[in-house]
C-alpha cells in the first residue's frame, strides 16, 4: 500500500494536525523551516528531505539495561 505521507510520518519534526473539519494536515517544525529551506506545511508525500530525523531509539526496546 502506498504511504501518503512518507518521511514526515516518522521524523521528529512533524506534528499531525486535525482540523475541526476533519481534515489531517501535517505540520513540520524543522529549524530549516525558518531559514526558508523547507515548507512549513510540505507537499506529501515526502520521499526525501533533508531535516528528516528519526526518533531516538527506546533504550528499553532494545534489551541494553
Ligand atoms: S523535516 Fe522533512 S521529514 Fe521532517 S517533518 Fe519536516 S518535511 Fe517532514
Amino acid at each position: 500500500m502506498r504511504d501518503e505521507v512518507g518521511l514526515c510520518r516518522r521524523c521528529v519534526h512533524a506534528k499531525r494536525i486535525v482540523s475541526a473539519k476533519g481534515s489531517v494536515f501535517w505540520l513540520c517544525r524543522s529549524p530549516l523551516v525558518g531559514l526558508g529551506m523547507l515548507s512549513k506545511y510540505p507537499p506529501l508525500p515526502v520521499s526525501g528531505c533533508p531535516g528528516f530525523s528519526a526518533p531516538a531509539p527506546d533504550p528499553a526496546a532494545s534489551g541494553d539495561r
